[in-house]
């Protein structure tokens, strides 16, 4: 079969356009911890609300004025961000760098599965408070809103590639997608993956689908 130069042109056009809208935002997050009320209450006195100074792009969530200091055992980590709001369990995520500098071992998990992962203690000025687990490298992962998973082809759950188009392409494997009405589609990956994908903010991501 024979095709015009016209019609392949209009064929890549459709294809170029197909591929653009299955792409979607990616985010850098840096280490952050979120704190239950209980140890707010002790790190920064009774019934302290956290101040947001920064809305995510998840609805509701924000960086907090709060600091907190990481102690591990061949290391610390200063500044690190309070995000908002209180959660029913203390989590701290971080990267496998920063679990380098504290000494720590921290697993790979999606955030809130921190069944029998390790703890970690967590200081402000005198206070500090001890988790007894809670300390994760998160897994990179993909919030889908509702709305547009059709658009994306994928399902709650569902583990997906993803091609990071970037000056410096990758193609990261075993993302998690997580559909909810709750959510805006961003992708969520942390300092260490973003380095390694020389991420700019602005940059997008492409779901490749596993066989
Ligand atoms: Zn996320």
């Amino acid at each position: 079969m024979t095709i015009s130069f016209d019609q392949l042109i209009e064929e890549v056009a459709v294809r170029v356009k197909a591929n653009m809208e299955q792409t979607f935002e990616i985010e850098a997050s840096g280490r952050h911890v979120h704190l239950s009320q209980e140890h707010i209450d002790i790190l920064f006195g009774k019934n302290h609300k956290l101040l947001p100074t920064k809305y995510l792009s998840q609805p509701g969530q924000f960086a907090g004025k709060e600091r907190v200091t990481l102690v591990g055992p061949k290391g610390v980590l200063h500044q690190v961000v309070v995000l908002g709001p209180a959660r029913d369990k203390s989590q701290v995520e971080i990267s496998f760098t920063d679990a380098q500098k504290l000494g720590v071992r921290a697993p790979l998990r999606l955030s809130g599965d921190t069944k029998g992962t390790p703890g970690i203690m967590i200081m402000v000025g005198n206070k500090h408070v001890i988790l007894d687990e809670g300390l994760i490298v998160a897994k990179r992962h993909i919030h889908v809103k509702e709305q547009e998973a059709a658009r994306l082809n994928v399902k709650d759950k569902e583990v997906v590639k993803v091609q990071v188009m970037s000056e410096r392409p990758l193609i990261f494997d075993d993302v998690v997608v997580r559909v909810s009405p709750k959510f805006e589609t961003f992708m969520h990956i942390d300092y260490d993956e973003a380095n390694a994908c020389g991420f700019k903010s602005g940059t997008k991501g492409r779901i490749i689908k596993k066989d």
